[in-house]
């Protein structure tokens, strides 16, 4: 067995830091995978509090980048996995596909790459239609466009079946109802399974979950509270199941949505940034998107030039 510090990025799209109230699904009972893992009760603006523990620590950091405007995914997940300010490059929030100006700075320095592709896993596993459709257009999200850029493989739906990979949506519910092929639904737990497996064997794996953000869009409470719940399952079978010894648990976003399902667009709320395990010391000065990157790397006793 390894005993090789490993680093687990479950990077999930638009969540923000908001004020409590009806139209902030995060603002209710029952998210113990959320305030175990964060250290705040509720993860509503008003009640969170930055947690710096030894083996633990919470942010509330910014995803405004110094840029006006609404952000968006394709420069905050560019940010996110390059370390460079995306937005700033492009001169304003784009997405929710890579801008033009971050396609450079994704190919030279993603995650992925840095990590090296034999040693880096992306989870999550797509249908034959995504592949089609991103293939006709050249349109491929973030986390996608830096596989394709360092050499790892986008996982299939043969890898779900087999054990391989997970699904978007966590259980399979979702995509299996989007597959040209069956999906056996399985629980968040076996999925948090799935993950420690890879983490063993792998020293940065990433997963995405985009659920949130399409609730937060679609100002959809019962769509926003059944990711919440599902999501809170999963952070709780993640801290069971990933050992804290070795592997470094980072949670984050791009920016602000389902937190406030008043309005169908982002926000410009912070978004959390949870850690934790023996990396958490790296990300105790972040304070925006791009310390995410310089976090992840370091906790892998890895650097990038600035
Ligand atoms: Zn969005």
């Amino acid at each position: 067995m390894s005993t090789e510090s490993s680093v687990y990025f479950f990077f999930v799209d638009g969540i923000g830091l908001g004020p409590g109230g009806a139209h902030n699904p995060f603002d209710r009972d029952g998210l113990e995978g959320f305030s175990a893992l964060s250290g705040s009760d509720r993860l509503i603006s008003d009640q969170f509090e930055e947690l710096h523990e030894s083996g633990a620590v919470s942010r509330a950091i910014d995803a405004n980048l110094g840029l006006e405007g609404l952000p968006q995914s394709g420069t905050g997940q560019a940010t996110l996995f390059t370390g460079v300010n995306c937005a700033e490059l492009a001169g304003r929030h784009y997405g929710p596909f890579p801008h033009s100006t971050s396609r450079p700075v994704l190919k030279e320095r993603n995650l992925f790459g840095m990590v090296g592709p034999e040693r880096s896993a992306f989870a999550n596993a797509y249908p034959e239609r995504f592949f089609r459709w991103a293939e006709q257009r050249d349109r491929w999200p973030t986390t996608t466009r830096c596989c394709l850029d360092s050499g790892v493989r986008i996982r299939t739906l043969d890898d779900l079946r087999s054990g391989d990979a997970i699904a978007a949506d966590l259980t399979g519910r979702g995509l299996g109802a989007v597959a040209e092929s069956p999906v056996q639904p399985i629980s968040e737990l076996e999925t948090a399974k799935r993950i420690a497996g890879l983490t063993r064997s792998h020293r940065l794996v990433v997963s995405e979950y985009f659920h949130t953000d399409k609730a937060g869009h679609a100002q959809d409470h019962q769509k926003a509270d059944s990711c919440l719940l599902s999501i809170d399952r999963y952070l709780q079978a993640l801290i069971e199941t990933l050992d804290f010894d070795s592997t470094t648990l980072v949670l984050t976003s791009d920016h602000g949505n389902l937190e406030d399902l008043s309005t169908k667009t982002h926000t410009r709320n912070r978004v959390p940034l949870i850690v934790r395990g023996p990396g958490s010391t790296h990300f105790r000065g972040v304070k925006d998107l791009t310390g995410v990157y310089h976090g992840i790397l370091a906790s892998l006793g890895l650097s990038a030039s600035a």
